[in-house]
């Protein structure tokens, strides 16, 4: 069986009645070379455990299962079940649950399926209609060593964006503030059946062993980066006194014992910058 020939695929979605569909994203990959390039970026060892979102016909999966211990998988498309069977009959340690990723609890998943002693290492060809959502989950959870992924391209420079760029913002924050990230590779439409209509690229994350910058409090750090970047074409003393009720002087006073002009913007702050300013700001 050869999963990325697409005359395969649709003939054994056809015999199984299955239907590509597009709102979950169901964009399968018929390009041999992405699924291998995608599964050695994981940089997996033979005693790893990974967690592979959406596995389709199981083309990823597959060479997943060939460069760590265990791999677990979970589908939200339960009617792909009996190609799944089928596809992945030959590889024991490929194991699938069926339901919507963004509302498992992943830790418990892994520590049921992989066990304490195994390292997590996250890897897949994400559905893009959930991407941010999911790779925030993924972040949050904080049990994943790497997260290496297929994305939308445009999500990808967001969240490799360098401040006082566009596409810098809310989200390439909180990516940073948990992982490091790496933009590796892109990938054309002509990849995928059916195509999509935009380019996809893979990124690799690696969670930090260290604190991204010294915050007193998270929660109200990642507070005052979603109000600069709600109303991000304002200056940082009217954004952040409208979406945290703070009085102006007292914002443009913690950005001059910065250093930093009371007319900046948030996007031209970087990690640290709304570190320190997030702790002074609690103080305010
Ligand atoms: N891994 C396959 C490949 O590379 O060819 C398929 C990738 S396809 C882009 C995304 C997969 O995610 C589909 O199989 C889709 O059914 C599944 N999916 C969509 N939303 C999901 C969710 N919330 N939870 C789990 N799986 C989901």
């Amino acid at each position: 069986m050869n999963l990325t020939d697409p005359n395969e695929i649709k003939a054994l979605m056809a015999a199984n009645g299955v239907r590509f569909s597009k709102s979950l994203g169901q964009n399968f990959l018929v390009a041999s070379w992405v699924p291998e390039k995608i599964a050695d970026a994981a940089e997996l060892s033979e005693n790893d455990g990974v967690l592979e979102i959406g596995p389709g016909v199981g083309v990823l999966t597959r060479e997943l299962s060939e460069r760590a211990a265990e791999v677990l998988s979970i589908e939200l498309d339960e009617s792909l079940a009996p190609i799944l069977r089928v596809t992945l009959m030959d590889r024991p340690n490929c194991h699938v649950v069926y339901g919507d990723a963004l509302k498992q609890n992943l830790s418990e998943l892994c520590r049921e399926y992989f066990g304490a002693e195994r390292a997590w290492k996250l890897c897949a060809n994400l559905p893009y209609n959930v991407t941010t959502p999911l790779i925030t989950a993924f972040l949050e959870s904080k049990a994943f060593e790497t997260i290496t992924v297929m994305i939308q391209k445009e999500v990808a420079e967001r969240i490799c964006a360098r401040a006082g760029t566009g596409e810098y913002g809310a989200f390439t924050l909180l990516v940073n503030w948990y992982a490091t990230a790496e933009k590796l590779f892109d990938v054309s439409p002509d990849c995928f059946l059916p195509q999509p209509k935009v380019t996809s690229s893979v990124i690799r994350l690696r969670r930090r062993s260290e604190s991204a910058a010294q915050v007193d409090d998270e929660a109200w750090f990642f507070k005052v980066v979603r109000a600069a970047f709600n109303q991000r074409r304002k200056a940082l003393p009217n954004a952040l006194s409208a979406g945290l009720g703070l009085d102006k002087g007292s914002i443009a006073e913690a950005l001059g014992a910065l250093g930093l002009n009371a007319d900046i913007r948030g996007e031209r702050l970087t990690l640290e910058q709304f570190a320190a300013l997030s702790n002074l700001l609690r103080k305010a």
